[in-house]
């Protein structure tokens, strides 16, 4: 379809310059079904009465992708839990871009312009379940995710925006990579405002991949006397040095337990983040706690977790909070990017065309790596 005819179909769309040069047909990745992501040749989507366009920027590939791309069903089992990536769509939810095609409805809604530049949080919510409608929009019924569920993601050159998505402004100034990483850090704050960190406290954050390295920083900016963090790799503790840990234990050659006991005059830690999606992350922070400590999950596992449960109520009577999403946390999550707190050259560490879709996959697949945050630039 020519722009031509966009304007001529498509009531009050106002046009930006570029979009006088809108493309009719884009690339896209399209989900087939577990390791099935196909580039397919769709036509530009023409948004609707209060719908924008985006042109995609970035896209961050995510662990939870990777979980779909294998197939959720297989970790997630059918009869217990709901699959979320639907085949026909196109995965991808960290993401940022500029708003090409937008009508007054939209601009009105979201406050923003043809020409900015925005991010939109993954979930759409409904707007009128129970949670919706007392304001826990992250825990909508429904639950429609770009890239997951009845939204197309941005694995894409463009992205329709519906009028119930939450989208945030974000600096033009940014590398694209670094705009996009805004969805991951939106989450880590929100693990971290989970965990109700006192100035005394000795807050431990397990896993150094993106999501643990924004707690880091987000542990730090809440004014926590000591962040440890731990990881399997020396590369990654040290990343997370410079996202502000003042404490650094490689897991698999100190005795983490040890250390933390003797640092905590014998008590153990009083705040445990949990970001490693291993069972064994979540054994060793119910063990380094103090008593009457508080443990954060926000990881999600490829099995099912086995623990010793007295130990959160006989013997320590512990705080335990789960964590999902970034609600409430995108403008400090933007402002902390945009500030140069975070060495995010360091955390983006791979950028791939669109083309490169599956490299990109693979990349994220293999854990042990030592990619950080890998995105797509489409
Ligand atoms: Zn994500
Ligand atoms: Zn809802």
């Amino acid at each position: 379809m020519s722009t031509a005819t966009l304007s001529a179909t498509t009531q009050s769309v106002k046009r930006s310059e570029s979009t006088s040069t809108l493309p009719s047909f884009m690339q896209a990745v399209v989900v087939h079904g577990p390791e099935k992501y196909v580039m397919e040749r769709l036509p530009v989507p023409v948004p609707g009465p209060g719908e924008m366009l985006i042109k995609v920027e970035a896209v961050g590939v995510c662990a939870s992708d990777l979980k779909c791309y294998h197939g959720a069903t297989k970790f997630w089992g059918d009869e217990d839990r709901p699959a979320w990536a639907q085949t026909g769509i196109t995965p991808g939810h960290e993401f940022v871009g500029t708003i090409v095609l937008a009508d007054d409805v939209a601009e009105a809604h979201h406050q923003v312009s043809v020409g900015d530049r925005i991010a939109c949080e993954q979930i759409v919510p409904c707007g009128e379940c129970r949670y919706c409608t007392r304001g826990h929009y992250w825990m909508c019924g429904p639950h429609d995710m770009f890239g997951f569920r009845n939204f197309n993601g941005a694995m894409a050159e463009y992205l329709v925006v519906p009028i119930r998505a939450l989208t945030h402004r974000v600096s033009h100034e940014l590398p694209a990579a670094h705009a996009a990483f805004a969805e991951p850090l939106a989450c880590s704050l929100h693990a971290v405002e989970r965990a109700n960190i006192h100035f005394d406290d000795v807050v431990v954050i397990a896993g150094c991949g993106p999501i643990g390295l924004g707690a880091i920083a987000g542990a730090k900016a809440k004014g926590a006397r000591v962040v440890v963090a731990l990881d399997l790799s020396d590369d990654k503790l040290a990343l997370a040095g410079k996202c502000g840990a003042d404490i650094l234990l490689n897991a698999g050659t100190s005795d983490v337990i040890a250390e933390i006991t003797a640092m905590t005059d014998g008590y153990g830690a009083d705040v445990y983040i949990e970001c490693t999606g291993h069972p064994s992350g979540v054994k060793q922070g119910l063990n380094l706690l103090r008593k009457l400590g508080t443990f954060v999950e926000y990881s999600v596992f490829g099995s099912d977790v086995t623990v010793d449960w007295s130990i959160i109520s006989d013997d320590k009577e512990l705080d335990i909070f789960g964590a999902h999403l970034g609600p409430n946390c995108w403008p400090a999550a933007i402002k902390m990017i945009e500030s140069g707190v975070l060495p995010m050259d360091d955390i983006c560490t791979n950028q791939f065309a669109l083309n490169d879709y599956q490299a990109a996959l693979d990349l994220v697949s293999d854990t042990a790596g030592a990619s950080v945050k890998v995105s797509i630039l489409p």
